[in-house]
């Protein structure tokens, strides 16, 4: 993106201290939804990495990866393929356990969604520990699909959720605008 949508893009997030609990500043993206340019200039981005990345299929993650990437798939003219937390998708699925801080979580995605042949773009808003990324990638390359990369609206750099995704990402990219 250029410096001027980068600079639109994080005028609009919010840091919300101490939500959902003491300690986490929280990336409020709300903001930049509410205002058609900004959630305009972000979608051209985010389509512009699916063109470039040779996407064929846009996943989206629970929940704000939907909301972001649905219009980068319809504007790309690809696919969209939510991936949800366990228990809400009714008919087969490929599902995927991944360590949380504290316990562990579960995602899955419909298995016929996602095919050989598939080249497949991740999207979500805040890259934080890179559990959920990862956790969707291997989802991805069990159903046998390619993987194009992850891109996201925001790395918290200090996670270093970047070198968890690495592996799982085995030489495709992590595109943070
Ligand atoms: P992680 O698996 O740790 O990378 O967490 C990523 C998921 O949690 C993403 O779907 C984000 O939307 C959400 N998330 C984690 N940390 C934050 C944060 N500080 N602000 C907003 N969303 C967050």
């Amino acid at each position: 993106a250029s410096a001027d949508v980068t600079q639109l893009l994080l005028s609009r997030i919010r840091d919300v201290p101490d939500h959902p609990e003491p300690g986490v500043m929280f990336k409020d993206i709300t903001p930049l939804l509410a205002d058609p340019a900004a959630f305009s200039a972000l979608t051209d981005a985010l389509a512009e990495i699916a063109v470039r990345t040779g996407a064929t299929k846009i996943v989206g993650l629970e929940a704000r990866g939907f909301i972001l990437g649905a219009p980068v798939a319809v504007r790309a003219g690809l696919g969209f393929v939510p991936v949800r937390k366990a228990g809400k998708l009714p008919g087969a699925t490929l599902s995927q356990v991944y360590d949380l801080e504290y316990g562990s979580a579960e995602i899955e995605v419909h298995a016929e969604d996602l095919a050989p042949g598939d080249r497949v773009l991740v999207v979500d808003d805040v890259l934080a520990t890179g559990g959920t990324a990862e956790a969707s990638l291997r989802l991805i390359r069990r159903a046998g699909a390619e993987v194009a990369g992850v891109a996201v609206l925001m790395e918290l750099g200090f996670l270093d959720g970047r070198a968890r995704l690495e592996p799982a990402l085995d030489g495709a990219p992590l595109e943070t605008l």
